[in-house]
Formats: C-alpha cells, structure tokens, sequence
C-alpha cells in the first residue's frame, strides 16, 4: 500500500497548513469565544475560494474526458480522481489541527457530496454540484438525516414525504445538519412509511427558499463553534420529482438507504482523520507547555506523551488504509468502522492527557488544549458513534449483516 501524495497535492496541504497558521486557528478561537460560527459572508471563505478550495471533487462529463487520458485520472463517469480519498485525510487531519469547526465551515457540498456522486442523476449532478465546479462565491450543500428523535437508529426519521403529482410533500423536523442555514441545498433524508423502516427512505435536495423550509436554529454546542450545526422544519415543502436524489428507480430495492451506508463509509475515514488532528494538536500543545514548565526531565510525563504520539500514528495508518481501499474502489467498511472508533478515542487522551498537565491553568478555560478537550468529544459522535461503529466491527467478526447507521 502506498499512501504517499504526489507534489501537487503536498502543496495544497503547504497552502492549508499556512492559512492554518494566518486564518484557520484564529478564527476559531474567535469563534469559540464569541460562541457563534464563522459568518457566511466573512472574507476567509472568499480566500478559501481564491486558493481553489470549496469547490467539488466531481468532475463534469466534458472535463472527465479531457483529463481522462492521462495516467491515474479521473474517469468519464464522473467519479473523483484517483487518490482522493488519501489526499483528503492529509487534507482533513491537516485543518482539524489547526481548528476542526472552522474547517467544517469551508465551503463546498459537504457531507452531501459522495452520495450525490454514487445516487444522483446525471441532471442532479449538474444542477447541484455543477455550480461546485468553479464556484462564482462561497456555496455550501448541507446532509440532514439526524432528527430529534432519531440519531444512531436512522431508521426511525419521522419526515414524510408524500407524491403529489409532479411533486413531493415534505413534513417535519432536523436537528444537527451542518451548514444548513448557509446552504443553497440541503439533501433531506425522509420515508414514505415510517412502518417500513430503512426500505421505506428518500433522499431529497431541497433547494434553499423553498416554501415550507424554515425556522433554522443555529444549535448551541460545546465545542467546534466555527461551524454551524442547525435544525429546521420542513412544513407542506413542495419539492419537485426531479429532485428526488436518484430517480424512482433508485429506491425500488434497498438501494436508497444503501446509498446512506456508501456516504458513511466515504465519510468516516474523514472524521477520523480530524480526530488524529485534533490530537496532534494537544500533543504539540501538551509538549510545548511540559517544556516550558520544565516537566520534561519527568519520565512518566515523558512516556505518556510518547504514548499518544505512537497512538495517533497509529490511528493516522489506519485511517489512510480506509482511504487507500475507497481510492481503489474496493469495500472499506470494517476499515472505516475502525478508524473512526480509535481515531477519537486517541485524541480524546491526548487532549485529556494535555488537561492534566494543565492543571488549574485548565481548569481557567482560556488555554487552547481546554478547548481541544472541548472539541474532540464531537469526534467521537458524529457519523456513527463510537458504540455503533464496535457495534457493526463485531456483526461484521461473526458474519452477521449490518444495517447499523448514524449520521
Ligand atoms: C457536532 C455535531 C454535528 C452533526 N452533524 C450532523 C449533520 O451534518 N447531519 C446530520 O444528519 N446529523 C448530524 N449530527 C447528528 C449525529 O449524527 C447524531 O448526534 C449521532 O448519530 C448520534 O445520535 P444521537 O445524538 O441522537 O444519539 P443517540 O442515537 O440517542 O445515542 C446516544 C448514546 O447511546 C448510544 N447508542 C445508541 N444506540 C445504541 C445501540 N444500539 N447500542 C449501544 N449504544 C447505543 C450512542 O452510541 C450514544 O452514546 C451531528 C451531531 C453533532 C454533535
């Protein structure tokens, strides 16, 4: 396995490890001290853009033909180029190091966008991400499954949808959809009958203004605040057939909530990789305050720190195999189930670890490792839990099916 990224792609992480230092980091301070997200209209988001950030990693079909003569590149049907994956868990580690909510408010479809790539219609493609090509401002796409009584079990979303003619009628409630209140689409998972479980769901993506969706509350959290998470409600919200993610056709099997499974598995490598990121920065953290508070000289300081060091390496190797079999298209799911249970627990210890060597200096609330500590639990929760991820590794050791979601 060869997880190493050719020069263009370490320069673009040179690019974001220098805005980490100039924009990334003290944006999110800022943001975490005045307890709100970073302002749709902010100028950062414009600079991401100029740095050729925030944009989709699809390819159109008449640039996938240009590009599809050159050795290792992107392929007519419009799949991303090969080695993604890996170049966006360098990517991804890289900005969670620097700060993780503002990182999650970069512009772009967002967790959206695997799903619109395997599901979505050769039109949909074009309609929602085509403006993601070479964005003319800051755009961003939003994924709401999560609702107030439905997180780990997605099988229990209550938002309906109802055909109407040349229509779908959506009602209901989402809490928790990143970006949602700044995106010009949100992908609205929804069921036909509640009675029917996964096999009952739809994907919709429900274009921002239309009638019915509404009442977006930014969520109060405790840690990664550069970011919004949302909920809204969907009341009589009229959406066309033609943005029903995938067509009719799609959803006659299991296919629609399999295409769900596919946008985790994309996923979870991704928020595992922000987790190690997370992690190396209360290490670096940890480090810098033991040595200027002369506790280097201790031994057990010395082998705690090395333990985390060893153990984020080892999450990071992990997390780049998920990556590696995804770029080689090949199944990555007990890989992505196992990166993304270790990879938070491990930053969890270094922050935890930095805490501790803290002492009442943490306890004060205004030392950068407090807000790591802050900031990791959120790792640990989104796109399957900890528990749900063991939950599917152990099915998966005793060749048991798995159906075992969370968004
Ligand atoms: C910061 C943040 C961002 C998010 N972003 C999004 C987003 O963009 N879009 C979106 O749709 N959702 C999003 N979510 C929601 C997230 O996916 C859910 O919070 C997550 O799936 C867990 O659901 P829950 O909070 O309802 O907890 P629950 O499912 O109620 O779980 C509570 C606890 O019980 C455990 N548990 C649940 N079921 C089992 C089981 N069968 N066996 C053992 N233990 C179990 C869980 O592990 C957890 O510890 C976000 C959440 C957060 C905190």
């Amino acid at each position: 396995m060869d997880f190493s990224i050719d020069k263009e792609a370490f320069e673009r992480l040179e690019r974001v490890r220098q805005l980490g230092r100039t924009h990334i980091r003290p944006l999110g301070i800022e943001a975490d001290r005045l307890g709100r997200p970073v302002p749709p209209e902010h100028d950062y988001f414009k600079l991401l853009l100029a740095n050729g950030l925030g944009r989709t990693r699809w390819v159109p079909p008449e640039q996938a033909a240009q590009r599809e003569s050159k050795p290792g590149s992107a392929k007519s049907d419009g799949k991303p180029t090969v080695g993604a994956s890996r170049i966006g868990i360098h990517i991804a580690e890289e900005q969670a190091y620097w700060d993780r909510g503002v990182s999650t408010a970069t512009p772009g479809p967002g967790m959206s966008e695997p799903a619109l790539i395997s599901m979505g219609t050769a039109d949909q493609k074009q309609r929602f991400l085509g403006p993601f090509v070479n964005p003319d401002k800051p755009r961003w796409g939003s994924f709401a499954m999560t609702e107030p009584g439905a997180g780990s079990d997605v099988s229990a979303i209550r938002t309906s949808c109802v055909k109407d003619g040349a229509h779908w009628m959506l009602n209901g409630e989402k809490s928790f959809a990143g970006n949602a209140s700044r995106a010009d689409w949100i992908l609205v998972w929804a069921t036909v009958d509640a009675s029917l479980g996964r096999a009952g769901h739809r994907a919709f993506l429900v274009e921002k203004g239309m009638p019915g969706l509404g009442n977006f509350q930014i969520e109060k959290k405790m840690g990664i605040k550069g970011y919004e998470s949302t909920s809204f409600t969907l009341q009589d919200c009229r959406v066309p057939a033609a943005n029903l993610l995938g067509g009719e056709g799609h959803y006659a099997s299991r296919a629609g909530f399999k295409g769900a499974m596919k946008t985790f598995n994309a996923i979870r490598p991704g928020i595992a990789a922000n987790a190690v990121g997370i992690g190396r920065a209360a290490l670096d953290e940890a480090l810098a305050f033991a040595r200027e508070h002369e506790r280097l000289h201790d031994p057990r300081v010395r082998d705690r720190l090395e333990r985390i060091a060893r153990k984020l390496r080892m999450a990071r190797l992990l997390t780049l195999r998920a990556a590696w079999l995804a770029d080689h298209e090949l199944p990555n799911m007990v890989e992505s189930s196992m990166c993304k249970a270790l990879a938070p627990t491990v930053a969890y210890e270094a922050a935890s670890l930095g805490m501790e060597l803290l002492g009442a200096v943490g306890g004060r609330g205004d030392h950068l490792i407090e807000k790591l500590f802050r900031d990791v639990k959120a790792m640990d929760i989104v796109e399957g839990t900890g528990q749900i991820q063991r939950i599917v590794m152990a099915r998966n050791l005793v060749n048991l099916p798995n159906d075992t979601a969370g968004a």
